[in-house]
């Protein structure tokens, strides 16, 4: 799954946005590219795990409990994919809701005049 040799250009980008991915900062574009990414990228899948280890790792080392980096990262991303799956769909309601209210605001409107 994983292909080394990708676009620099994107790692960089990606990489810089693994602090705000860390602190649960990223917009939901940015959160969908960025764990796009790592799962083909293994350089930027790398840096991530250094990140983290210096983020979490300490954190939970000082608190005595187990780290198992690869599980805990790849837990992190499927959850992202979960949150990111949810969100979409939660975005899709909204703007159903939304359109569904300009319908009805319009239909009252039509009516206004209809019955006047
Ligand atoms: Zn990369």
């Amino acid at each position: 799954m994983r292909t080394v040799g990708n676009n620099s250009d994107d790692c960089k980008e990606i990489q810089s946005l693994i602090p705000g991915y860390l602190a649960g900062k990223l917009s939901l574009k940015e959160a969908k590219a960025f764990t796009a990414h790592l799962k083909k990228c293994n350089e930027c899948s790398d840096e991530m795990e250094i990140s983290y280890l210096l983020d979490e790792g300490i954190t939970k080392a000082e608190n005595g409990e187990i780290i198992d980096l690869h599980a805990d990262l790849q837990a992190m991303l499927d959850d992202t994919d979960g949150l990111i799956q949810h969100l979409t769909q939660y975005r899709s309601v909204v703007y159903l809701i939304e359109s569904t209210a300009i319908f009805v605001l319009v239909a009252c409107f039509l009516l206004f005049f209809i019955i006047k």
